[in-house]
């Protein structure tokens, strides 16, 4: 299996979008079953290792890409998805579920996170049955948010600023973050919700968007297997979950202070998330590259769930509609790029 996954996934037309185009006629052409084109853009055509189509379920999304993530985890491995696309084009739906509404345990909108806790914890009680109990899981949940190169807690009610930092015992590590045990599927989808609220709160306190910031909702997965000669063997998986700030082209001219700012922030961690992701398809054809996982706190924080063994699963998430076609053609650009 490759170890850097592309995936991308074409929302529905918005009533919005209909009105502006006067056409339902959609920018993306699905050409085979993975390659797309726009041809508005005159682009290439890009192929995916899957497309999910306007019509595509949550649930065909978690299939494609959750449950093998999810699997990975289970076999010690770490994994991380990534989100990306410009602001509105379906990453927050992807990975929470209906925007702003906490779905429950049957509600088929929600979306890779309940999802992946879900199966998660039954492949933990499946293993557990398993191995009799020689094995057992133990995971953590934090969360937090990066804006402006600075990383928040999300657990913290106060959202506190943390440093990342790295030493050589525990590798690279956010210092003092909120770490909660979680040991089902709801309590780490109620450290999710708990996390997403405060990140509003301090989002309008502070007066900003979180479509400027990239949040990451990191699970360590422990197991620890019970050896013949009576020692336990533990191993540490991650699993990270990222929504990442929208990546519409930061308009530079005419904006000042704070926001000019911010909008180089985003430009500089998603074009560094790009520059990390390219490095390691070059490592994984054999070509020896350094990887600059330090131009960026979200590449530096995800060092050690990124490269190596991990698996990485990039989900590019795209709009239909003629009037964004620029912009979708340079989100699949990026994805392309990691392909
Ligand atoms: P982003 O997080 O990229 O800014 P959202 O996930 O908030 O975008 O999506 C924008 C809007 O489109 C929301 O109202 C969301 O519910 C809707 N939407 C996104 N993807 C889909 C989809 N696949 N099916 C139906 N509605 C979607
Ligand atoms: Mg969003």
């Amino acid at each position: 299996m490759d170890n850097i996954q592309v995936f991308m996934r074409i929302r529905p037309l918005s009533e919005d979008e209909f009105k502006r185009d006067r056409s339902a006629e959609s920018a993306v052409h699905v050409l085979a079953d993975n390659t797309v084109s726009i041809p508005s853009q005159r682009s290439e055509n890009f192929v995916f290792d899957f497309v999910g189509r306007e019509d595509s379920t949550q649930e065909d999304v978690f299939d494609a890409i959750g449950r093998r993530a999810v699997e990975r985890c289970i076999q010690g491995y770490n994994g991380t998805i990534f989100a990306y696309g410009q602001t509105g084009s379906g990453k927050t739906f992807t990975m929470q579920g209906a925007r702003d509404e906490f779905t429950g345990p049957d509600d088929e909108l929600r979306g890779l996170i309940p999802r992946c806790f879900e199966h998660l914890f039954h492949r933990i009680a499946e293993e557990e049955a398993r191995t009799a109990g020689r094995v057992k899981y133990l995971c953590r949940a934090s969360y937090i948010e990066i804006y402006n190169e600075t990383i928040y807690d999300l657990l913290d009610p106060m959202t506190r600023t943390c440093a990342v930092r790295e030493d050589i015992k525990r590798g690279v590590f956010v210092d003092g973050v909120t770490e909660e045990t979680v040991q089902d599927p709801t309590e780490a989808y109620d450290v999710f919700v708990r996390g997403t609220t405060n990140r509003h709160v301090s989002a309008t306190s502070m007066n900003r968007e979180s479509s400027r910031s990239h949040s990451v909702l990191m699970l360590v997965i422990q197991s620890l297997t019970q050896m013949d000669t009576g020692l336990t063997e533990i191993r540490e998986a991650r699993f990270n979950l990222v929504d990442l700030a929208g990546s519409e082209r930061q308009k530079l001219a005419n904006t000042s202070g704070m926001r000019l700012k911010e909008a180089a922030n985003i430009n500089k961690s998603l074009s560094t998330l790009g520059n990390v992701i390219n490095s390691l398809v070059d490592i994984s054809n054999g070509k020896s590259r350094h990887v600059n996982y330090r131009d960026s706190k979200l590449t530096f924080l995800l060092r050690d769930s990124l490269g190596g063994n991990s698996v990485t699963f990039i989900i590019a998430n795209v709009s239909p509609a003629m009037c964004n076609d620029a912009e979708t053609a340079s989100t699949l650009r990026f994805a392309q790029r990691a392909k």
